[in-house]
């Protein structure tokens, strides 16, 4: 617990060490601390603003929900009405890479062939042309600004459901001012930008071949493979806008965790599947094929 003086009244006001934000016991008023930052645990330096209401926020989700076909019924049904807006601290990753890559670049070309076949009874010469592929090798160096890859610095929040609800736009992005933070609940980094780094490296490579893939010349390309390393890296604390609401749709299951991105809008959730549903569509369509294959072999 840290605790400091109220603002607004004076009173001592007490803030969880895994929380950035919180509220006067006494006069309501929005708190934010800023506590000595370490290597461990650095200050923010940027933040996203939300752009997400609310009510757009709960909208979504709802939406959401209702879509699944093979998630459980009482999941479909479930309420959705718990809304919590929180800023999730996360890395943004920046660092110039450097790429080694090689690839087979596909040339196609037409060909025109003769061949003989019977028409009428009679044998004719005919053309054709198939497309065929040649293939050759490139290799090639790049460098490129990495900048808009972010890690999850929150061992609450883990990666993956960060991913799921990317990207942000960072066109957005502003210097962190405790203003932009106040009356959120805002959580501490509980990740230190070493833990991270490897991920951001992953995450940064994976983007460099797909941007690789889409600038291969020729018509197609195969088996490209790249090498990356990474200079000037930077991993800067960013705080980032989610709406978190929990989808309780069975009293002895933990609720799942859905994600709004507060920027863009855009939902994820881990959805259950009803395997009772699967295997209820499995058995349905092995028994129209038997049927299909009855009323076939009937009618000879
Ligand atoms: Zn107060």
């Amino acid at each position: 617990m840290a605790s400091f003086e109220c603002q607004a009244c004076g009173a001592r006001v007490e803030i969880e060490d895994d929380r950035r934000t919180g509220k006067c016991l006494y006069c309501g008023s929005p708190q934010v601390i800023d506590r000595p930052p370490s290597a461990d645990r650095p200050s923010p330096t940027f933040g996203l603003a939300f752009v997400v209401t609310p009510e757009r926020a709960l909208e979504t989700a709802r939406a959401f929900v209702r879509r699944p076909f093979f998630a459980p019924t009482s999941f479909r049904k479930a309420k959705v009405d718990d809304v919590r807006g929180i800023y999730l601290p996360a890395y943004l990753y920046t660092a110039v890479a450097h790429t080694a890559y090689e690839a087979q670049i596909g040339e196609n070309y037409t060909v025109t062939e003769t061949y003989t076949t019977t028409e009428n009874g009679k044998t004719v010469t005919r053309t054709r042309t198939r497309t065929e592929t040649e293939w050759r090798s490139l290799s090639g160096r790049c460098s490129s600004f990495v900048g808009d890859h972010v890690v999850s610095a929150s061992r609450g929040l883990p990666n993956v459901e960060l991913e799921s609800i990317e990207p942000f736009d960072w066109r957005a992005i502003k210097r962190y001012a405790p203003r932009l933070i106040s009356g959120w609940a805002t959580e501490e980094p509980t990740l230190a930008p070493a833990e991270v780094a490897q991920e951001a490296r992953t995450e940064a490579s994976n983007a460099v071949g797909k941007r690789l893939a889409r600038f291969m010349p020729g018509d197609s390309h195969r088996s490209l493979r790249w090498q990356t390393t990474f200079e000037h890296e930077d991993l800067e604390l960013v705080l980032v806008p989610l709406w978190i609401l929990p989808v309780r749709y069975r009293e002895d299951k933990p609720p799942v965790r859905l994600l709004v991105n507060g920027q863009t809008g855009r939902v994820h959730a881990n959805t259950p599947t009803s395997w009772i549903k699967v295997m209820t569509a499995i058995v349905l369509s092995c028994a129209l094929v038997v049927l299909a294959i009855w009323l076939l072999t009937e009618r000879r």
